[in-house]
């Protein structure tokens, strides 16, 4: 009996269970901000995944960020042991979607079938590749019960808000550790033939410049915040965005124009709050003393993020240097080191062998202009041997009217399966 074709043939037959599954899980309106529904969704899949066999643990991220009496953060980690020893194979994926936003021809949280097409929030980010993960190793289990070493799925809170209640709690508390797991699939919707390997880095600062308050027809008696960070503005664009620009990377990142270094101002504010909406009112006639802008500068393999923050702070002091009365605050308040897994790691070749065995063509190796939660596996895991892989188009995440393809999660689940095969048994054709 040939093994691997029984197992395509499994995951043929489970069309039905897979349309079912990711619409269920639409269905439930894990939104976050604020984080609504975690519980329910892990409940679903304690019962879904305890019925096939898995041993399944609930586990809330007691006091992390966001983490409270009516939203608690709530994650399911399942493991399925096989006949004998053997690696650990870990699917995660997040729970959570972003708000809904406007633009929607469908109900968001219908997981309406149109045209062999998944519509709803998450349905390619991610609960499409979640349920992708979960047919894979179900028809993997039918054909080899006996198999060597361990499956686990988990689904986990909070990754579109920095993954704290959920993946870097889980390893903190030494879920995600190379005792436990081996390998690693988050299955993000990276699309069906490509492996990505890591992400560029993050670095997040708080810029504020001072002024003097005084009365608007007079400002030579005060000293105006905005123009001071104005001066800083210039300064960026006369020398710090054409330098990032120049900075190019060998980190294979999609899409091409974040192949550099890139950095986004997030917000900027000074002077008098904006009017609360139905104030009719006037502002008040005064200088600015102070403006705060938020910087977001993403930042690439090649680069140390000592010497980013230093670039950032040779900005300031160069206005300093040139501006009478220029002071600033200067606050780092996040950042993510980079981080690529090597191309010769055991889950990086298995997964490519799988997607040009199913797909016919070979495996394109990318890196997410983003981090999503391999940062935690990581660094915090100490884990290296770890890819995002799954169905779906990313620019469709976050969108409106947001689907996944039926026949993609098929092709996905075929690969997640065959890699299985590869990693947990001794030799799949064996008869
Ligand atoms: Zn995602």
């Amino acid at each position: 009996m040939d093994f691997r074709k029984a197992l395509l043939a499994r995951i043929d037959s489970k069309r039905g269970a897979l349309i079912a599954l990711t619409q269920d899980l639409i269905k439930i309106p894990t939104l976050n901000p604020p984080g609504e529904f975690y519980r329910d969704i892990c409940d679903y899949l304690d019962t879904r995944l305890s019925a096939r066999g898995f041993s399944t643990e609930l586990v809330r991220a007691f006091g992390t960020p966001g983490d409270s009496k009516k939203y608690p953060r709530w994650n399911i980690i399942a493991r399925y042991e096989g006949g004998s020893a053997g690696d650990c194979v870990h699917f995660n994926s997040h729970i959570d979607v972003v708000t809904v936003g406007q633009g929607w021809s469908v109900d968001p949280f219908g997981g309406a079938l149109i045209d062999g097409k998944i519509y709803g929030r998450g349905a390619c980010d991610m609960k499409g590749g979640l349920a992708t993960s979960i047919i894979a190793a179900e028809a993997f289990l039918e054909i080899w019960p006996a198999f060597n070493g361990a499956i686990e799925i988990s689904g986990t809170a909070d990754e579109e808000t920095g993954g704290f209640g959920g993946v870097a709690y889980l390893s903190e508390k030494g879920y995600f550790s190379p005792e436990k797991v081996q390998h690693v699939i988050i299955p993000e919707p990276l699309h069906k033939d490509r492996v990505c390997l890591g992400h560029r880095g993050v670095f997040w600062a708080e810029i504020e410049t001072h002024g003097r308050i005084a009365h608007g027809s007079m400002p030579f008696l005060g000293d105006c915040a905005v123009r001071h960070m104005g001066a800083v503005l210039a300064e960026m664009e006369t020398s710090l965005f054409p330098a990032l620009a120049a900075k190019r990377t060998d980190m294979p990142v999609i899409p091409e124009g974040a192949k550099q270094s890139t950095m986004n101002i997030n917000s900027l504010h000074g002077g008098q709050a904006e009017p609360e909406a139905g104030f009719t009112g006037l502002p008040s006639p005064v200088v600015p003393d102070h403006c705060k802008m938020i910087v977001d500068r993403r930042f690439l393999l090649e680069e140390n993020i000592a010497d980013v923050e230093a670039e950032l702070r040779g900005v300031l002091e160069k206005v300093k240097s040139e501006r009478a009365d220029f002071t600033y605050d200067f606050t780092p308040i996040h950042s993510v080191i980079p981080t690529m897994t090597a191309k010769d790691a055991p889950i990086v070749t298995t997964v490519s062998a799988a997607i040009e065995a199913v797909m016919h063509k070979k495996a394109e190796y990318v890196v997410s202009p983003g981090t999503y939660d391999q940062k935690h596996i990581d660094r915090i895991g100490r884990m290296k041997n770890c890819i995002a892989y799954g169905p779906g188009i990313l620019d469709l995440a976050h969108q409106p009217d947001e689907y996944i393809e039926v026949a993609d999660m098929l092709d996905s689940a075929k690969v997640m399966g065959l890699a299985l095969a590869e990693l947990l048994t001794g030799n799949p054709d064996d008869t």
